[in-house]
């Protein structure tokens, strides 16, 4: 054995109590730490010939790597989506790291593969889905998203008589995929599969929503020469809007087509009785993409990809090798994703749920809508911003008043390291967007998110006074 390596591993103990003391020093300061850091150069890490040991990478990462680290976990970060993590999560995931198992396969006799599905029974008991679906695990809403229209290829393949997964794309007409406010990596998927971005046909949306007009996707549906995929939002990334699926759920009866449901972050208000109505009807879906790295507050990287056709899915992802095994009447997740080997990541998920439940799961997400909506009416009632969407759910979507400095402010406030929210645009407008997942934020955040808010935009509006 190397000798750094044998010795780190004498000292084992050692090295993990340090971890533990520095992991709680830094867990300790994620309320008071600088939420973002202005970019800057960092100089590139290099290899090293002969290893330092792990006490000194340690001590090399708390110097130079960890002060320009943001403070993403904690409870100000407003910016994309972004969740952190539960303390069960926590200790989950080291201890998933710890038992580093690779559920794949059952013939070691390990149960890690079985914790695996009953986590996902758990997430479909939680999100409210019928036993109907089935759920696997994936690294995040993309591969999400790209497992749902996989399966929507080859369903498409099907009704032309094509196995798209033996015999390719090549004989296959195009298929139109129809969406209105897709996310970005549902084009990517596209691209991905080979149906290319240029097969999303954008459907209008009703007036001043993200949300799809519904008679538009009929007169689409109405016209399309074969069968369509039509991608549905349940919680767009710049307002948190949702389609109406009561309504898609009618239309599935007069028309036949795939729907496949983005829910990364908006799946989740299925756990709460008052939100829940924005989801009535999405159980028509025949997938679903939810992300868990979101809003479950786990650590990245975890998401869950729901379907009602796993008989598609074993055919898609089917991975036959002597070694591995056939697929069978019930397969493994290596023949239902597009990952073979995989973290345990469903170890922090069932550490989260096991801890909390759904009630404590249900208080998060009810707080940060809450959170949500308070901002909101305070941006209501201020004369320096404009709210840009009614808050349907966490997000909240404004812009400054004077419209030339809105894009100013991110950076503004950024470097207040106080919060932190994305810039975005909104039906042609500079917008900012805050979104609310974390299980950490409470009222006093806000209070301070409103302050740093306030402040920066009066010193941006008095540094650059209105140009007549
Ligand atoms: C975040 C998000 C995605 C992509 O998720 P990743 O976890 O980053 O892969 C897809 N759709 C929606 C609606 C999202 O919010």
């Amino acid at each position: 054995m190397h000798p750094r390596l044998a010795d780190d591993l004498d000292h084992l103990p050692a090295l993990i109590a340090l971890a533990s003391a520095y992991a709680t020093a830094v867990l300790e300061q994620l309320d008071s730490a600088p939420v973002a850091v202005p970019p800057r150069a960092q100089a590139a890490a290099t290899l090293s010939p002969a290893g330092i040991g792990a006490q000194e990478a340690l001590r090399r990462f708390r110097e130079t790597i960890a002060p320009s680290l943001s403070a993403s976990a904690g409870p100000r970060y407003l910016g994309f989506v972004t969740g952190g993590t539960t303390p069960a999560a926590l200790i989950g995931d080291w201890l998933a790291a710890i038992f580093d198992q690779n559920p794949v396969s059952r013939l070691d006799g390990s149960t890690a593969l079985q914790l695996e599905r009953d986590t996902v029974t758990m997430l479909r008991t939680l999100f409210g889905l019928p036993v109907e679906f089935a759920g696997s695990f994936v690294s995040g809403a993309t591969m999400s998203n790209f497992v749902g229209l996989a399966l929507a290829r080859e369903w498409a393949g099907r009704t032309h008589g094509i196995r798209v997964s033996d015999e390719g794309l090549g004989a296959l007409p195009r298929i139109a995929v129809l969406a209105a406010t897709p996310h970005s990596s549902s084009t990517k998927a596209l691209s991905m599969l080979g149906l290319g971005r240029s097969a999303w046909q954008k459907v209008a949306c009703l007036p001043d929503r993200e949300a799809m007009d519904l008679a538009a996707l009929e007169r689409h549906l109405i016209g399309a020469a074969g069968p369509c995929v039509v991608i549905a939002s349940a919680g767009t990334v710049n307002t948190g809007d949702f389609d109406d699926f009561g309504e898609l759920a009618r239309l599935k009866e007069r028309h036949r087509f795939w729907l496949h449901v983005d829910a990364a972050f908006g799946g989740f208000a299925s756990l709460s009785p008052a939100l829940q109505p924005l989801l009535e009807g999405w159980d028509c879906a025949d997938s679903i993409c939810i992300d868990l790295h979101k809003w479950l507050n786990v650590p990245y990287d975890s998401a869950v990809a729901f379907t009602r056709h796993r008989d598609l899915q074993a055919d898609v992802f089917s991975n036959f090798s002597a070694y591995l095994g056939r697929s069978t009447e019930d397969p493994e997740p290596i023949h239902l994703v597009p990952e073979n080997s995989h973290r345990w990541r469903a170890l922090p998920a069932w550490f989260s749920l096991t801890a909390y439940g759904a009630e404590g799961h249900r208080e998060i997400v009810e707080r940060d809508c809450a959170l949500a909506r308070e901002l909101s009416e305070r941006i209501q009632r201020s004369e320096l911003f404009d709210l840009l969407a009614p808050v349907r759910l966490n997000i909240v979507c404004f812009a400054l008043r004077r419209r030339d400095l809105t894009e100013k402010l991110v950076a503004a406030v950024r470097d207040t390291g106080l919060t932190f929210v994305t810039p975005t645009v909104l039906h042609g407008r500079a917008a900012i967007r805050a979104a609310f997942s974390s299980w950490r934020t409470t009222e006093r955040d806000l209070d301070t998110i409103w302050e740093a808010l306030v402040a920066a935009a009066e010193r941006l509006c008095q540094a650059e006074p209105q140009p007549c």
